[in-house]
């Protein structure tokens, strides 16, 4: 029997035993999983915080469900009939800028309209379409991208808010092809990005017709999905999905290399015995434990950082909040100079997120 020792039991390292136990008994091959969280809980940063009738989400609030493996797993699982989708309105979206909320516009007609840039912002962004495609393959940061083509506007109120809210991390230092390399492709495949948005709405406008799902420009593709009692709902429903055993409380402190395998040493003084270890923890944890191992491996895990980032949940009566809250929520723009990223408006997105008339409102 071949035998699989998991680092991490948060949603990566669950979902791989669970893929590899299903993968193993397809192939009538025999597998022993052994999953290993450091902490007495599982779920890692998917953690749904029941408290006076508001639901808090301590990290994701949901998946896209234009991902069919998550989907196929909760089918997997048997939480299929428990999935919850966003509410419409959760397309739209918003960023904060000069002391208003803009809706991010969804087309060429409503950005032509909007206040969001200025003109002189929007001549330079028309400006894009006679920018020759990067030729010579070399990566570069995301700000530098969106300084070359978009202009320093664009980078201000568009792409630094869009990676504050995927990564909470800062464009001058990321890599374009590490990070987005959908972003990369789209001016490699189409010349330019106004003119694959212009192509793609075409596009997404023949798969509406169709009858497929798909969001606006200005959110990505798929439909936010989660569960009426929080998207950690998932967990103790692999977890208990799995026929290997699940180790808590207890971390790997160091992995060593044996003729057959590899041995897994715990804190608690157990060692684990294995054909083959998967990390699924963070990078910086796993740098730590491969540095017997591979200095490289190591050296490059060590190099990926990782951005501090609190969650502050707030309940309010519903009158005594502003707005119709009908969206997602909104990201600040790049030198608005406020502390926070953005706001998730959580019990516009999902229902059952807030007592009846209240709302639950989610910063970081
Ligand atoms: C506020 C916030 C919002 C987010 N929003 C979204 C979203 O809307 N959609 C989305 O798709 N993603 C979102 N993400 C990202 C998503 O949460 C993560 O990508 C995902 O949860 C990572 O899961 P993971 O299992 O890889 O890692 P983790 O959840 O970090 O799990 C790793 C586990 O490894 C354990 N571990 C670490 N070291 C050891 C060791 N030495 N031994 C044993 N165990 C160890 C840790 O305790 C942890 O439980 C968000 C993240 C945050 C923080």
């Amino acid at each position: 029997m071949s035998s699989v020792a998991i680092i991490g039991g948060g949603v990566s390292g669950l979902a791989v035993a669970a893929a590899i136990e299903i993968d193993a008994a397809a192939a009538g091959v025999g597998l022993r999983t052994v999953v290993i969280e450091k902490d007495k809980r599982l779920g890692g940063k998917l953690h749904s915080i029941a408290e006076e009738g508001y639901l808090c989400e301590w990290g994701p609030n949901g998946f896209l469900d234009s991902k069919p493996w998550t989907l196929e797993l909760c089918r997997q699982v048997g939480i299929e009939a428990c999935l919850l989708r966003s509410n419409d309105h959760a397309r739209r979206r918003f960023i904060w800028s000069g002391g208003e909320l803009h809706q991010l516009p969804e087309g060429a007609l409503s950005f032509f309209g909007s206040r969001l840039i200025s003109w002189p912002g929007k001549l330079r962004l028309a400006v894009e379409l006679l920018i020759p495609s990067r030729k010579d393959g070399q990566d570069e940061t995301l700000a530098d991208f969106a300084r070359r083509r978009l202009g320093k506007e664009a980078l201000a109120k568009l792409i630094g808010p869009m990676v504050s809210g995927v990564f909470a991390g800062d464009p001058e230092t990321m890599s374009l092809q590490s990070s987005f390399p959908r972003i990369h492709q789209l001016e490699q495949d189409y010349g330019g990005l106004i003119r694959a948005l212009f192509l793609l709405q075409k596009k997404r406008r023949a798969e509406r017709k169709a009858g497929q799902d798909v969001a606006g420009p200005s959110g990505p593709g798929g439909k936010l999905t989660s569960f009426a009692e929080g998207v950690e709902t998932m967990i103790p429903a692999v977890a208990s999905y799995l026929k290997g055993e699940i180790r808590q409380g207890s971390s790997v402190v160091a992995v060593r290399k044996q003729s057959d395998g590899f041995i897994v040493e715990m804190e608690d003084g157990a060692v684990i015995e294995a054909e083959a270890v998967i990390s699924a923890c963070p990078a910086y944890a796993a740098s730590a434990l491969t540095a017997p191992l591979d200095r490289d491996l190591s050296r490059l895990l060590s190099e990926i950082s990782y951005s501090p980032l609190w969650v502050i949940c707030f309940g309010y009566e519903r009158g005594k909040v502003p707005g119709d809250l009908n969206g997602f929520g909104f990201l600040a723009a790049r030198g608005e100079r406020r502390s926070i990223l953005g706001t998730l408006w959580d019990s516009s997105i999902f229902p059952h997120r807030a007592p009846e008339g209240h709302v639950l409102l989610r910063s970081m």
